[in-house]
């Protein structure tokens, strides 16, 4: 069959799109991928989403999404798209059962994956100390010690925000230097409470049912390696973010970092007809409510173009 719209991604960006779509009574798919509801799925409570006074559970708000978007009409299927061919319209879809799908408008809305460092530990601390967003989790490390891993501007941004909260935050920088801007290095070194603390690596976490401390080892490798242990509440992740778009094959611009290149101050690809939401195309907001936001400009981006098309 062939779609007005196909909508691939299953966060807040693509089932906002579906919202969208559905209550305009366009004819949209959206392939959601194997683990739908990204990276909500992953957080505990969310408390900077408005509309939920008393917060909400982030598995839970996605999961509203989807349903809202059910609710209104739109059709979502819990696949993976292997492969796209934006060559010609309308776009072919090749799902990973083999089977295709056909539209004439495309979303890509397949969000970004924080990256860990792969330690077992990580997964053993997850939801109970370990986090990849300091927006979304430091509120519930006030007043207490934390570490944030990664020596780039999204870790001295992060570190910074935590600075406010937490009464102690450390950098964990593998490197004798920072990564980061000029200018984010100075806001981090305006701040009292913020320890770097270089040529750092982490090899575990320990603690009685939550992170309690992190195995680290200063000088890796060398004569001078020394192991030690450092007391934290909190250990954040901020070693970059990889956007999931090898599926579309390079046919779609990126930025140097894999990023979805939009123009025009809309939702638009290097493609007309392609249109991109959330964190895919948006390495600076990385936010379930932004996500949100750009899911519904994306919809109405795909309606004008397909109603002009
Ligand atoms: P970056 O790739 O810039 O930095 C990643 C950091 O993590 C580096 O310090 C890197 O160390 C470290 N790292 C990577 N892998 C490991 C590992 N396995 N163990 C320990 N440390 C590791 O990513 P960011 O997310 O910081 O930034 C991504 C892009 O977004 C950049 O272009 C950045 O400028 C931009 N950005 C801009 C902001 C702003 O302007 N306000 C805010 C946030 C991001 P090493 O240096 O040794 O490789």
């Amino acid at each position: 069959m062939n779609y007005k719209c196909l909508i691939i991604g299953g966060g807040p960006a693509g089932y906002t799109a579906a919202i969208y779509l559905a209550r305009a009574a366009m004819s949209a798919l959206l392939v959601e991928g194997p683990q739908p509801g990204g990276q909500l799925t992953t957080t505990t409570m969310v408390e900077n989403f408005p509309g939920f006074p008393d917060g909400v559970d982030g598995n839970m708000l996605v999961q509203n999404m989807r349903q809202q978007a059910i609710n209104v009409g739109a059709n979502i299927v819990t696949a993976t798209v292997r492969s796209i061919d934006l060559s010609q319209r309308p776009f072919t879809a090749v799902l990973e059962d083999g089977s295709t799908v056909t539209a004439d408008a495309v979303i890509i809305a397949t969000g970004a994956q924080a990256k860990y460092l792969g330690l077992d530990d990580e997964r053993k601390y997850a939801g109970l100390g370990v986090s990849a967003c300091a927006t979304c989790d430091g509120f519930f490390y006030r007043r207490k010690v934390v570490a944030v891993v990664g020596g780039g501007d999204t870790a001295c941004e992060e570190a910074h925000y935590l600075s406010n909260l937490a009464s102690r935050v450390y950098m964990i920088v593998r490197k004798n230097y920072l990564r980061a801007s000029a200018a984010m290095q100075q806001r981090v070194a305006e701040r009292d409470n913020i320890e770097v603390l270089y040529n750092c690596n982490t090899v575990g976490l320990y603690g009685e049912g939550g992170v309690e401390g992190a195995h680290l080892v200063r000088n890796l490798g060398t004569a001078d390696e020394e192991r030690f242990d450092l007391p934290i509440d909190g250990f954040f992740l901020a070693i970059g973010h990889a956007p999931a778009t090898a599926f579309l094959g390079g046919q779609v611009q990126v930025d140097e970092a894999g990023y979805i290149v939009t123009r025009d101050h809309s939702t638009a690809t290097s493609v007309d007809g392609v249109f991109a939401a959330g964190d895919v195309a948006n390495a600076q907001y990385r936010q379930a409510i932004a996500a949100a936001g750009d899911g519904c400009r994306a919809a109405l981006d795909a309606m004008t173009f397909l109603n002009q098309a």
